[in-house]
């Protein structure tokens, strides 16, 4: 990637004492680093990608501790290196995106949670949850509960995040319970900051290694009869550990306040906009002092009954405010008293809403409602003006603009994956619609318009997978498209393996950008390497993609014997076009893939912007491309608009009195990709799209040129 993270580099180096500023998801990384850890793994995804990428960059500073980083091929792969805490004193954090990262996960998960760990293990998810939110919505709890991993849902302050991270470690370790935190996208983003200390070289490590390897004890693996064995430590030993160590240590915060008989119970991660609430309805001020009794969990699993209880006791009703769905904490929570014989009334999902992201407006009027049963003295007419406000400004703003249109998320301007679906339309146009199997990836963005292509998405990679069941049953061949994070993500495995196992007829399309772009454009097996970037710098005019330098897909996929294979570039329309009809109609029945070669177009303006800037600063020729449409020739159907997406080719007002139709114009931005020309082209569309190459500091040649040419026009056009 060609992101560079200097300055986050620069914060993890901080010693004792010094003041770290910046986002939750670097403080948590700088955490690590303070608690000793001898190893970090993960797959990058929303909202903790940063981890990962910080800490590759990282990786010449974080070899001087002795801690070893591997970019793993995805969360199985995470969770399985974890297996280094199982037998050796080490302390290791991987991280990924949940929940789908934890699926993909959870069978090493399952393996790794059965024997336990004696080095602490630490999960760093991404809870997707909530407004923002990329991926299904469900919750990481369902694994810590059924796993018996001890689940972190810190309040998002960065110095309670820093401090719960310590404690992961030391909680895993005397528990041998792997513990996972669960950061929201907010917990990732938010910025403060806190006192640093220095970083701890792990007791072993890549610079001081152990001498041999753990003896063999076979209770340490997962497999009967010894489960059976685990399972009871879960429960006799390793769950009232966790318990002991949580309360110990107080890392549950239980805050007083005026109203003692009533109180409410918090996910950590939720805490602040619960104050936030509190305070609208004057029940809290803005430091975060609250008249109403709080339990902030900033462990959420496994609760301490001991310490529920005791917040509950003696209280007439607690509100259980836990986000998400199903009602876990609550459950747990009702379970707890009753064994107890603690008669508080508990109210939580009874008041809120079911599912969907706790904002300051969804938990206020749950708030609001129960504040009035249990504190009719209360003033809440300004918490309710203020939702009154809201409203009235929603209504307001409703009027004033009418309905607006959706603006869905889509490729970037350029993008080498567009083209590809405008050639998918037009073979459609000639062979029929065709069922398309979509994945996980920017190629997802088709499944908006204009393309509107995509009939289901399994996850990531499994696109060829899940059209196996279908395309048997249709007259008409499916397509499966996925790009090449996905591929080596798990469609090598569990798609081209399956396919050719089985002989099926299938048809299936790579996108080859190069990077896993989706995810923060991270190097793959088949990024093009320093070397192939150093040659196009040097070459002065790049133009050409990258993404053929490195052949590595077409190489596994001729070695594990796919015969039907074509590399096309994408920005060929017209060939990609005849490509996907060939594939859709071959007499070949096994597998048919093609290779839809373009790199992304976000690394290489990342790359490409920097060099031009440069050569323009030394004064040296630079030429940039760029399209246009001749507004007189422009027949105003906008037949190029609904065959491209690109968000710089839209409408402008027909300058033509006669004629009412808008016509299509290309604005600024547009990176010259050649798409509006290729499409034009293979659609036979109306001649009015024109290239231009824009110089600076052109040649004497070219001046004289254009000298000439202007005259020749002048003259022609007096
Ligand atoms: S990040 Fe790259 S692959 Fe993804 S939409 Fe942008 S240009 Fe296309
Ligand atoms: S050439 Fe066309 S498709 Fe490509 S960036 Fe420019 S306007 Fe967009």
């Amino acid at each position: 990637m060609e992101v560079q993270f200097t300055e986050q580099i620069q914060q993890l180096q901080l010693g004792a004492g010094a003041t770290f500023h910046g986002e939750g998801i670097l403080a948590i990384t700088k955490a690590l680093l303070q608690s000793g850890v001898a190893y970090i793994g993960g797959y990058q995804g929303a909202p903790v990608s940063h981890l990962l990428d910080v800490m590759v960059q990282a990786r010449p500073y974080v070899d001087t501790l002795g801690v070893h980083v591997e970019a793993c091929s995805n969360e199985a792969s995470a969770a399985a290196m974890l297996g280094a805490s199982i037998h050796y004193p080490l302390r290791g954090a991987v991280t990924w995106k949940s929940i789908v990262g934890t699926n993909v996960a959870a069978d090493a998960l399952s393996n790794l949670a059965s024997p336990g760990v004696v080095g602490g293990a630490l999960i760093v998810v991404g809870e997707d949850y909530g407004e923002g939110a990329s991926v299904i919505q469900e919750r990481t709890h369902a694994y810590a509960m059924k796993s018996t991993l001890a689940l972190f849902d810190p309040r998002p302050d960065l110095a309670n995040m820093v401090h719960l991270v310590e404690h992961a470690f030391a909680l895993s370790e005397a528990s041998n319970m792997p513990a996972v935190m669960e950061l929201r996208i907010r917990a990732c983003h938010v910025r403060g900051s806190f006192v640093a200390k220095d970083n701890r070289a792990p007791r072993f490590s890549k610079r001081d290694l152990i001498a041999e390897p753990a003896a063999f004890d076979y209770m340490r693996l997962a497999h009967p009869p010894v489960t059976f064995r685990h399972e009871k430590l879960k429960l006799e030993q390793r769950l009232p550990a966790a318990q002991a160590y949580i309360a110990a240590h107080g890392l549950n915060e239980q805050r007083p306040g005026r109203f003692g008989d009533v109180g409410v119970v918090v996910q950590g991660g939720i805490a602040h906009t619960l104050l936030r609430a509190l305070q609208l309805m004057g029940l809290a001020d803005g430091f975060g002092a609250s008249e109403l009794p709080l339990l902030v969990l900033n462990v959420v699993y496994p609760l301490v009954p001991s310490e529920v209880g005791g917040f509950c006791a003696g209280k007439r009703a607690v509100l259980v405010l836990e986000e998400g769905y199903p009602e876990y904490i609550e459950k747990d929570l009702l379970l707890t008293l009753r064994r107890q014989d603690v008669q508080t009334r508990v109210h939580g999902k009874d008041l809120l809403p079911g599912a969907g992201e706790y904002t300051v407006e969804a938990l206020l009027p749950a708030l609001i409602a129960f504040v009035e049963r249990l504190l009719p003295q209360v003033d809440l007419s300004a918490a309710r003006a203020w939702l009154g406000a809201n409203a009235a400004r929603r209504a307001d703003a409703a009027q004033a603009t009418g309905p607006l249109p959706p603006r869905p998320p889509t490729f970037c301007i350029g993008c080498p994956e567009r083209p590809v679906f405008s050639a998918l339309k037009l073979a459609q146009a000639e062979v029929g619609p065709v069922h398309v199997a979509a994945d996980i990836g920017c190629h997802a963005f088709a499944t908006f318009e204009p393309f509107s292509s995509g009939h289901s998405i399994l996850g990531y990679g499994m696109s060829l997978a899940s059209r196996a069941g279908v395309s048997p049953m249709l007259q008409r061949r499916a397509i499966a498209v996925m790009g090449d994070g996905g591929f080596w993500h798990n469609g090598l495995l569990t798609g081209v393996q399956a396919a050719l196992f089985n002989g099926d007829d299938a048809v299936l399309l790579i996108m080859k950008n190069g990077y896993t772009s989706a995810t923060g454009t991270q190097d793959i097996l088949n990024t093009p390497d320093d070397e192939a970037k150093a040659e196009a710098e040097r070459n002065a005019a790049p133009h050409q993609s990258l993404a053929h330098k490195n052949q590595t897909i077409e190489a596994t996929l001729s070695g594990l014997g796919v015969k039907w294979l074509r590399v096309v570039h994408t920005y060929e329309v017209s060939t990609m076009q005849r490509t996907l009809q060939e594939a859709l109609t071959s007499p070949f029945t096994g597998l048919k893939v093609i290779v839809a070669e373009g790199e992304c177009q976000l690394e290489r303006q990342r790359r490409l912007k920097p060099w031009r800037a440069a050569m323009q600063q030394r004064g040296e020729r630079v030429e940039r491309v760029q399209y246009g449409v001749d507004e007189d020739v422009c027949s105003g159907d906008h037949a190029c608009i609904r065959l491209s997406g690109c968000p710089t080719l839209t409408l402008k007002d027909n300058p033509d009195p006669l004629k009412v139709d808008p016509v299509a114009t290309v604005i600024d931005g547009c990176v010259g990709c050649g798409l509006c020309g290729a499409n034009a082209h293979a659609a036979t569309l109306c001649p009015s799209f024109y290239r231009a190459e824009i110089v600076r500091h052109p040649g004497w040649h070219e001046r004289l040129l254009a000298g000439v040419r202007a005259r020749v026009v002048g003259w022609l056009q007096p």
